[in-house]
């Protein structure tokens, strides 16, 4: 049998089972971690959406039918024009020989044949191929990943708190203090995720919570973190190889001051 026409023949055979309904018009233009979208099923695969409403989260692959289909290495520039060139197959870029995006979406709502969704990265009109539920298996808690930080301070602070509440749940004053604070450690000793930066956390549980779901620094193999409760004081003994910085939260931090204060005002070094 011959493999190549057996795939070709497979894949004409696909249908766009509904398509993007959106604002944006231009790629470039939809925030980094996407936006809010909705999608529309044709009605005659509207049945297979019975019961999707008890998932929170879904893949979405669709078929970004604008983007360059020659192109095999680029330069991530949304994100960051300064990064340096990967190959296609190590990004998330709309350019690559076959267009499928992927794209993991917090389901919103589901009402007469359309998903109501959050964290769409497609523009208006993009055809969707399929929907597969996110399960808790899905999740790499630790993936080793290159380190692409975008440009502007900003949105990494924008990606930094969309992290904290997809793992924590709650915006709370522990989850405020500890974006801010893992925005200048990693300002100060870069990727929050590399096996080489540990950290011993004194405080309540949900700053300690917060800081473990953004720097993904397991409690054992490899040994990164660990974990003092208290509650007079928030303090983090950050090291990486033979460098270590202390962050204590200055005292008397409310939400609406953890909020309004810049990063630098929150903490002293002790
Ligand atoms: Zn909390």
């Amino acid at each position: 049998m011959n493999v190549t026409k057996l795939i070709t023949s497979d894949v004409s055979t696909i249908q766009p089972i509904g398509h993007v309904e959106n604002s944006w018009q231009n790629t470039l233009a939809i925030p980094l971690g996407g936006a809010a979208a909705v999608i529309h099923i044709k009605p005659e695969y509207q049945p297979a959406l019975y019961r999707i409403s008890e998932h929170s989260h879904l893949w979405v692959l669709s078929w970004f039918d604008q983007a360059d289909r020659s192109i095999l290495r680029v330069v991530p520039s949304k994100v960051n024009p300064d990064l340096p060139e990967y190959g296609v197959f190590g990004l998330r870029s709309a350019a690559r020989p076959n267009p499928i995006a992927l794209t993991v979406v917090k389901l919103e709502k589901v009402e007469d044949g359309r998903l109501v969704v959050s964290g769409m990265d497609a523009v208006d009109g993009t055809p969707v191929l399929d929907i597969k539920p996110y399960f808790e298996a899905d999740i790499v808690f630790s993936p080793t990943t290159p380190y692409l930080p975008p440009r502007e301070y900003q949105t990494r602070k924008a990606q930094l708190y969309k992290q904290a509440l997809a793992h924590h749940g709650e915006s709370c004053v522990g989850l405020e203090l500890a974006v801010k604070m893992a925005l200048l450690v990693e300002g100060h000793f870069g990727q929050l995720q590399s096996p080489e930066l540990k950290l011993t956390v004194e405080g309540d549980a949900c700053f300690a919570d917060v800081l473990q779901g953004l720097t993904r620094a397991r409690l054992a193999n490899p040994s990164r973190f660990c974990y003092c409760d208290d509650v007079v004081h928030r303090k983090v003994y950050w090291v990486k190889n033979h460098e270590s910085l202390t962050l204590m939260v200055r005292s008397e931090i409310d939400l609406a001051a953890a909020r309004q204060l810049p990063e630098q005002e929150l903490f002293v070094k002790v």
